[in-house]
């Protein structure tokens, strides 16, 4: 047996993110492969009623790292937590979500371990001579590296949500679960969260959404988005934007997407007004369906897309949210 391959299993408020049973499902052919034990490592308070939420994704075991100073994520408490337990059980390799608090924890983990780090990965998987090898996009999505780690004691990466695809759970599967209590005082937190603001009640993060509507500088108006938020609401999809848009002030910068924003995978990415600038491009190319509405043929969003209306985006868009409203009562 390995050292063990360890899933950091990130949870929000008692819920499981989705992105840990992607890695999960991943990380079990791998540690079949070498031989090594599958950890999931969920820590919070008062999150016992999560411990059977792993087995059935491929967990061997489940480690539960409970404490009244992890309630609310903080980069140390979770860092020092994690980092603990990882100095003492010492794994091979960490996962996370590359999530906006997975992107955080990682690159402080990683730095405080030792561990070599890959971040916003694509895949992971072994190549011929058993090496992990994790890809990534470089270059805002125009080629992809294939990162080994010759040198690292610990491979750390964080994955794309929406990317590695869960298998079907199997709850006929179970897991040691491991209750850890760390060593932690109110001195090792530096941060005070003093307020949590929430966005709209019930709206699926962009970076997990299956479907998203997004708007750009053709949008005109903050409220015009309203017309894609009716789209959204029909197809149960998030809305987002280009940053055009949010420097516009039209959209919360929460909603951006790309380069400097929120990279995203859904099955389907449906462009309303967005030109499709490189930097775009690189926070959603990796959609599985792109779909945009621009007016100029020429936009490079064309040369992107699996489908594309060249028209005025406020015909289209009201008669296509109309249309699928019709088909969706059928
Ligand atoms: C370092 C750096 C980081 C960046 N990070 C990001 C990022 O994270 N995300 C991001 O989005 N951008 C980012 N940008 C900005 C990026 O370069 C573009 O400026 C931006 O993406 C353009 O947004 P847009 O497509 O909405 O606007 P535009 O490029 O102005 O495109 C608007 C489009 O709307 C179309 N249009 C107008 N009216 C209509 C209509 N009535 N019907 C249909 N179509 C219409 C136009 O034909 C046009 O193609 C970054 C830039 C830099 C330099």
């Amino acid at each position: 047996m390995g050292k063990g391959i360890w899933v950091f299993a990130e949870q929000a408020e008692g819920k499981v993110r989705k992105v840990t049973f992607e890695m999960l499902s991943a990380a079990r052919k791998i540690a079949d492969a070498k031989g090594e034990q599958l950890c999931a490592v969920c820590l919070g308070k008062d999150i016992a009623g999560l411990a059977d939420s792993f087995a059935p994704y491929g967990a061997d075991m489940v480690y539960m790292v409970t404490h009244d100073l992890l309630a609310q994520y903080t980069t140390d408490g979770y860092a020092k937590a994690l980092c603990d337990l990882i100095t003492k059980e010492q794994p091979s390799v960490i996962l996370f979500g590359a999530t906006v608090l997975g992107r955080d924890l990682s690159a402080k983990v990683a730095a405080r371990v030792g561990a070599g780090l890959a971040s916003d990965c694509v895949d992971i998987k072994l190549d011929g001579s058993g090496n992990i090898t994790i890809r990534r996009p470089m270059y805002a999505g125009k080629v992809y590296a294939d990162v080994i780690f010759p040198n690292a004691s610990i491979i750390a990466a964080s994955m794309r949500p929406n990317v590695l695809v869960p298998g079907a759970p199997d709850a006929s599967r179970k897991a040691e679960v491991v209750t850890v209590t760390p060593e932690l005082s109110a001195t090792d937190i530096r941060v005070k969260v003093k307020e949590v603001v929430k966005t709209a009640a019930g709206k699926v993060d962009l970076t997990e959404a299956e479907r998203i509507v997004s708007g750009g500088r053709g949008m005109k108006a903050a409220e015009n988005f309203k017309m894609l938020e009716e789209l959204a609401e029909v197809i149960g999809a998030t809305v987002g934007a280009s940053r055009a848009a949010v420097d516009a002030g039209w959209r919360p910068q929460s909603d951006q997407v790309g380069q400097t924003g929120k990279v995203v995978s859904p099955n389907l990415y449906i462009a309303c007004g967005i030109s499709g600038s490189i930097q775009h491009y690189a926070g959603m190319g990796t959609s599985k369906v792109i779909v945009a509405i621009n007016k100029d043929s020429e936009a490079p969003i064309f040369s992107k897309c699996d489908y594309g209306v060249v028209d005025d985006l406020f015909k289209v868009v009201p008669v296509f949210t109309a249309e699928l409203k019709k088909m969706m009562a059928e």
